[in-house]
C-alpha cells in the first residue's frame, strides 16, 4: 500500500511473485507520478501481510524469477520478496525510513491468514478448500 499524504493519493498494489518479478510496483509509483504528480519522496508504503522469506520457495526458480532477482534468494530455492518490494520502493524514489512491512507470512502463520501457497500444497488431485484474503486503503 502506499500513500502521498502531499497530493492525498492512495495506491493499492497486488504483488504477487510475478507482480515483484515485473516490478509492479515501480509501475504504480510511475502511475502515481504522472497521473497525480505525485512526488515518490513524500510517500509512504507499507508492505502488507504476503509470503515471507521463511516460506518463498521457488524450486523452478532458474526459469521463473529472473537472474537479477537471485540476489533475493535466502537459501537454497528461497526467496525475500519483502526484501525485493523494499529495494524497489528505494528505486522508485521513496525513502527507505517511509517504508515499513508488517513482517507477516501468510502461508506459516495459518492461525491468521489464508495461504493459496498452502491450500495448494500436496496432492494436486485432492478437493481443496480456498480462502480470500483482502488489504484496504482508504482516505477518510
Ligand atoms: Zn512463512
Amino acid at each position: 500500500m502506499v500513500y502521498d499524504p502531499a497530493k492525498k493519493v492512495i495506491a493499492n498494489i497486488h504483488s504477487g511473485w510475478r507482480g515483484s518479478i515485473n516490478n509492479i510496483i515501480e509501475k504504480t509509483i510511475l502511475t502515481m507520478n504522472t497521473r497525480f504528480d505525485c512526488n515518490p519522496k513524500d510517500m509512504i508504503a507499507g508492505i502488507g501481510p504476503s509470503l515471507g522469506p521463511c516460506c518463498g520457495e521457488f524450486l523452478n526458480y532458474r526459469t521463473e524469477i529472473p537472474e537479477k532477482y537471485h540476489k533475493y534468494m535466502t537459501g537454497s530455492c528461497m526467496f525475500d520478496f519483502w526484501a525485493m518490494s523494499t529495494d524497489q520502493l528505494v528505486e522508485a524514489g521513496l525513502k527507505l525510513e517511509n517504508i515499513e512491512s508488517s513482517g507477516l507470512c501468510t502461508r506459516c502463520q495459518d492461525e491468521l491468514f489464508y495461504s493459496y501457497r498452502r491450500a495448494m500444497a500436496g496432492s494436486p488431485t485432492e478437493n481443496k478448500s480456498t480462502g480470500r484474503m483482502a488489504t484496504v486503503i482508504t482516505i477518510l
